[in-house]
């Protein structure tokens, strides 16, 4: 399962700098990694994990070679942080 690899955090207990999706990373994040898994979500549909310079490179692998990376772009906090 792909989101067994996330490591969940309600938006509440995040008061700090946005985090990291690496499952355990607290570094704040730097990239955003726009995702979409053709077998369960519609084309057009994004999923967002946010990654540190880190684990850019980890969380991006995991996607791609599952085909289901689309995009990254560098992520400012004041962007907001959105991960679906
Ligand atoms: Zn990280």
């Amino acid at each position: 399962m792909v989101e067994d690899f996330l490591q969940i955090q309600p938006p509440a207990a995040s008061p700090l700098a946005p985090q990291c999706s690496a499952k355990g990373c607290r570094a704040t994040a730097e990239w955003q990694l726009h995702w979409n898994n053709p077998k369960i979500h519609t084309p057009e549909r994004r999923k967002t994990w946010l990654a540190c310079g880190e684990h850019r490179a980890t969380l991006g692998g995991f996607l791609e070679v599952r085909g289901f990376l689309r995009e990254v772009t560098p992520f400012a906090s004041s962007d907001g942080a959105i991960v679906s």
